[in-house]
């Protein structure tokens, strides 16, 4: 057997389902009439609803809850449209480098052209363009066939989109899932981040942003051993900027007039975290830890699977204490980055750790690149209170 085989899954993450919502604010530049708006609209709330995300369409300049989402009606296109059945000469997503965006615009002129060449209702062409631009603000450029993202349409897409087969795939759809979830929950801890007031630093450092894990030792593990995976996941998170308070949490019955910190109401820096005594069900034995982002809740909570952490530290002849906490890091790398798309080929986030990654991290290096940590600091960082 090759010692130099990928060893383990460091975690999973898991995604609570629920509905999600966009808002769009729906600016009709173009004098597209008022019939044809609502014909479109209902094209996309068509294939958006089944996937359990919810549409509120709303005028322009107004915002809702949930992703908000500007949409322009416009007459005019991109300058040099070559391909004229290509989607985006009839729309466009505005994402910068290659990240999600929340703009769009949709040109009813090539709309109504493309149309009346393919015998179309420009309502359902209108619709079926802005839930692909929907698509790019949700899942980025990338075009695939056989999907509502399919970068050209013909008679048949566009018959197949009529009968309702063209949608997102199985892969799309978990991807807009996680973004939906994921850009909830940041513009969550945006607006709660706001509500701490700002004030101006008062050190040329840069100050620490604080974040408080909730702990509970469902495994029972001793407590020397707990406290030195506390202090080295502390050292790791610090020299990404961020502060750890870690509280000593117990399970059980919230209980809101409480006044122990645990049973308060979790604001946009607390997140529960679980040492568990089993891994979750579905998951390998290898499976170190997992996070789960709840949108209802705005509230994520990982977990890390004691004896995974107990196996692999004996399989890599490295210290206890050492795996925990860099598993309890890459889960706060998750709670604040998003699901799997935080992965990355390198540092703290790759996605399975190998033997170079048990290398790095017994020697305590084992970090958030700088790009990570610059990106872990904004999540929470616009306007939480520096003292
Ligand atoms: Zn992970
Ligand atoms: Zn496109």
């Amino acid at each position: 057997m090759s010692s130099k085989a990928l060893v383990c899954v460091v975690c999973s993450t898991m995604t609570v389902f629920a509905a999600e919502r966009m808002s769009i604010a729906v600016c009709n530049q173009g004098d597209v009439p008022e019939k044809t708006v609502a014909g479109a609209e209902s094209v996309v709330e068509a294939i958006f609803n089944p996937l359990r995300i919810d549409v509120a369409w709303n005028g322009c300049e107004e915002s809702g809850s949930g992703l908000n989402i500007i949409l322009r009606l416009r007459r005019d296109g991109p300058a040099g449209s070559e391909r004229a059945d290509s989607l985006d000469v009839m729309g466009m997503a505005f994402t910068a480098a290659g990240v999600a965006g929340s703009r769009a615009d949709a040109y009813f002129g090539a709309i109504e052209g493309f149309a009346r060449r393919h015998q179309a209702d420009p309502a359902e062409v209108l619709g079926y363009v802005v839930a692909h631009e929907l698509g790019h603000l949700l899942l980025g450029p990338g075009h695939s066939a056989g999907s509502i993202m399919s970068a050209s349409w013909n008679d048949k897409t566009l018959e197949a989109a009529r009968q309702r087969w063209l949608t997102f795939n199985q892969s799309q759809r978990a991807a807009i899932h996680r973004e939906l979830q994921v850009r909830t929950l940041q513009a969550a801890r945006w607006t709660a981040g706001q509500s701490y007031g700002h004030r101006p630093a008062s050190r040329t450092t840069q100050p620490k942003i604080k974040i408080n894990l909730r702990v509970i030792n469902e495994a029972n593990l001793e407590q020397k051993t707990l406290q030195k995976a506390q202090k080295e996941a502390t050292a790791i998170l610090g020299l990404a900027g961020l502060e750890v308070n870690w509280l000593a949490c117990e399970d059980g019955r919230a209980d809101w007039s409480s006044h122990s910190p645990c049973q308060q109401l979790p604001g946009p820096a607390d997140f529960w975290l679980r040492i568990r005594p089993h891994k979750p069900a579905g998951s390998d034995s290898e499976t170190l830890g997992y996070t789960v982002l709840d949108s209802i809740q705005n509230l994520g909570s990982a977990g890390i699977c004691y004896p995974a952490v107990e196996a692999v530290a004996r399989r890599h002849r490295a210290a206890i204490h050492q795996i925990l906490a860099a598993a309890i890091v890459h889960e706060v790398g998750h709670l604040l980055l998003g699901g799997t798309h935080a992965h990355s080929p390198q540092g703290i986030m790759v996605a399975r750790w190998g033997a170079r990654e048990f290398e790095l991290l017994s020697i305590g290096e084992l970090r958030f690149t700088a790009k990570q940590a610059e990106q872990l600091r904004s999540v929470l960082g616009n306007g939480q209170k520096s003292e």
